[in-house]
């Protein structure tokens, strides 16, 4: 009980301890420059130097009581991960000593050496240095012996090189365009329309010194070989199911570290697979909830590590049972605490939310290739598609409720209710609108879920930016539409009735509330003329499709050059990660697989020998069966593997053309993967135990 209570007790008083968040601004900062700094952070207003250095000095003091010797500014670059390099705060005085310094100049912007992030084409235009600008509007935090300065990321020449910026750059758009709407609707109270972020986390826990034993998971964090384990996740005993002790004392520690780092940590559970499992936080600002999950997910790996563990974030690090993902929980908020999202109860609020529903509707039917880019990567692939994920279609789901509303003014007619309840929807009259009362979809890509959406086809692996960006771009683009017809409307209602019906007409097909895993859907969506973009590769070319070249450079996201170089750098990623898992398995099969197999052949081949010396009644049916199909599986991975190596050999692979190369992976070296793959993972099944040179799935998944 005491130990009980006392925990309760700490976790308020432990929560953001490491961060410099705004009590502790409060408390340390002269009150004029606290005032500045918050119009810099509530209004983006620029900050003079002076200020600067009064928050620098009070960063530093407070960052050393706890203490901290070095500062870094913490950056996002394109490949997903973020980039850190420590200065002291060190300065030398006059008499050869030393003081702890820091000063505004330090605080605003950074000169990391950009030469060695991916840039895709922009390496060639660009400078080599590039610069870090603090993001007030990210609180800095302490991790280790180190201040954190929350940072975006440009080249001299000013185009972006990070997550960042284009992420608070549709941030300001998307409140732009939603504060017009409003405007419309006669609100003169909001100042600000924040989009608000929860991205639930999924991960396997494995032992690290199995971990240890594989060079794939080592290498390519997946397992690139490996035999079904007699049990998978078929009796789903996994989801839900009561967390072991050595795993509970990992998500306890986790918990705590991201509580001290001001991280909502809220909730934690076991998942389908064995070994799996989720943690997710309380939403916030887009904007901290993505440097949030990139913390998040970093903690997760440390913890882990000191627990003898180690946290597999890949999207799919065992084949047969379900990879990991994320769900982007999104939806709109104003400084006043109101939910644009939310159906409200009265008709004028009801308006306003199904024009808000009706541009997310259009948004996602119009920009279907957008979503599937943002979440698009090698280790996305494996899931999406795969029947344990959402298909490679977007699609929305509203629930029967609203789908039933909209449909009613498509039509013009009277909303039947499922009750029989009849309310009219019309000019005049809309109906309550209850919170969603159909049963939870889960297979959907994008559902509506009472009052948020929960974008679900991301990987666990990647940054959220880049699916939030695009949400907040093209919704934007789309409330933009609706803000100028709005504006000039002489009868406010009858024109936002005319939108959704607009809306209804053009981009219902996007609309489907059923089973998204089936076969069905399938077909139906093809009827229906959504894309089905199975692959990153199939994807991407999609991104430079002019429509998104106009939406994003419109819009002030990126320009022309910008998106081309994230359309490298993704394709890019595509075929490095390819390119080292192949040569991974080539390594694995030669060195390892290959001899023990071949050694364990030998003891067969021996045994049989000397079984026979003693007696030509021993048949030794076994080992005689064992040695032939060994044998034939031998020679078949043998071949297999110079196969794959000969395939990587291929001039292709160093073409100038990024997506010729990436194509080429994906239709030659992946099936010469898999045809690598098949032969050992039979040859597993046949060797003993003690004389297969890795852990199996069983020893992996089972033994925590
Ligand atoms: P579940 O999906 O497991 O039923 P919830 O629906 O309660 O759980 O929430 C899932 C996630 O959605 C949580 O991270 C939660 O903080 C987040 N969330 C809830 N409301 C919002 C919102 N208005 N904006 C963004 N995320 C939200
Ligand atoms: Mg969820």
């Amino acid at each position: 009980m005491g130990t009980c209570s006392e925990n309760r007790r700490n976790v308020p008083e432990l929560f953001g301890t490491a961060v410099f968040n705004d009590d502790v601004m409060q408390e340390r900062l002269p009150k004029d420059v606290y005032q500045s700094l918050r119009k810099t952070i509530d209004e983006g207003k620029d900050l003079d130097l002076t200020v600067a250095n009064a928050v620098a000095t009070a960063m530093k003091d407070w960052a050393v009581e706890k203490g901290v010797t070095h500062f870094t500014h913490w950056f996002q670059p394109l490949n997903g991960i973020t980039a850190e390099k420590h200065d002291s705060f060190i300065s030398p005085t006059s008499d050869g000593r030393v003081i702890m310094q820091f000063s505004g100049k330090e605080l605003i912007k950074g000169e990391p050496d950009a030469s060695s992030f991916p840039s895709g084409g922009l390496r060639a235009t660009f400078e080599a240095r590039g610069y870090t600008a603090w993001d007030p509007t990210s609180y800095a935090f302490v991790k280790g012996d180190s201040l954190y300065i929350p940072t975006a990321f440009c080249s001299y020449s000013g185009e972006v090189l990070d997550k960042k910026t284009p992420l608070l750059r549709s941030m300001e758009d998307l409140n732009h365009q939603a504060l017009r709407i409003l405007r419309v609707f006669g609100d003169r109270e909001t100042k600000r329309v924040i989009t608000t972020v929860g991205a639930e986390q999924e991960y396997f826990l494995i032992d690290r010194k199995l971990y240890e034993q594989r060079k794939d998971l080592i290498f390519c964090g997946r397992t690139l070989f490996g035999a079904k384990a007699p049990k998978g996740q078929e009796m789903e005993d996994h989801y839900f199911g009561a967390i072991k002790p050595r795993v509970a004392a990992f998500m306890k520690e986790l918990d705590e570290e991201l509580w001290k780092l001001g991280i909502l940590a809220k909730t934690k559970h076991n998942e389908a697979a064995p070994a799996q499992h989720e943690l997710a936080p309380i939403f916030t600002t887009t904007n901290t909830a993505t440097d949030h999950n990139q913390l998040t997910m970093e903690t997760m790996k440390n913890v882990a590590a000191r627990h003898g563990l180690v946290c597999l974030l890949h999207e799919k690090p065992f084949a047969g049972v379900n990879g990991s993902g994320k769900h982007n929980n999104w939806s709109l908020t104003t400084d006043t605490g109101k939910n644009l999202l939310d159906p409200g109860k009265s008709p004028s609020e009801n308006f306003q939310f199904l024009l808000f529903l009706a541009a997310v509707v259009k948004a996602v039917d119009e920009y279907q290739d957008l979503l599937r880019i943002s979440v698009a990567s090698a280790g996305n692939d494996h899931r999406l598609g795969g029947g344990e994920a959402p298909p490679d279609i977007i699609s929305v789901f509203l629930g029967d409720e609203l789908t039933g509303i909209l449909e009613a003014i498509e039509k013009g007619t009277v909303y039947d209710r499922i009750e029989h309840q009849k309310l009219m929807t019309g000019v005049h009259v809309l109906p309550d609108l209850p919170k969603d009362t159909t049963d939870r979809n889960r297979t959907s890509p994008f559902a509506f879920t009472g009052n948020k959406f929960e974008f679900r086809m991301l990987g666990s692996a990647i940054s959220i930016a880049c699916p939030n960006i695009m949400l907040n771009t093209t919704v934007a683009e789309e409330l933009r539409q609706f803000a100028d017809s709005l504006e000039e409307a002489k009868d406010l209602p009858a024109a936002v009735l005319e939108l959704i019906r607009g809306v209804m007409r053009e981009h219902k097909r996007i609309i489907f509330n059923g089973d998204g895993y089936s076969e069905e859907w399938i077909k139906e969506a093809q009827r229906r003329g959504l894309l089905n973009l199975p692959t990153t590769v199939d994807a991407l070319p999609r991104y430079l499709d002019q429509k998104n070249i106009s939406l994003f450079t419109s819009h002030h996201i990126y320009t022309e050059a910008e998106m081309e170089a994230r359309y490298e750098t993704i394709l890019e990623e595509y075929s490095k990660t390819l390119h080292i898992e192949a040569l991974t398995m080539i390594e694995m099969a030669r060195r390892d697989i290959i001899p023990a197999v071949s050694h364990y052949l030998l003891k067969l081949t021996e045994s049989v020998l000397s079984r026979q010396k003693l007696s030509s009644r021993f048949p030794c049916k076994a080992e005689n069966a064992l040695i032939e199909k060994l044998s034939t599986l031998l020679d078949t991975v043998y071949e297999r593997q110079e196969a794959l190596e000969t395939a990587l050999k291929d001039p292709i692979i160093h073409s100038v053309n990024i997506l010729t190369v990436s194509t080429y992976y994906k239709d030659k070296v992946i099936p010469a993967m898999e045809a690598l793959r098949a032969a050992v993972d039979e040859m597993e099944t046949l060797v003993a135990s003690k004389d297969w040179p890795y852990p199996t799935y069983a020893d992996l998944m089972f033994r925590i």
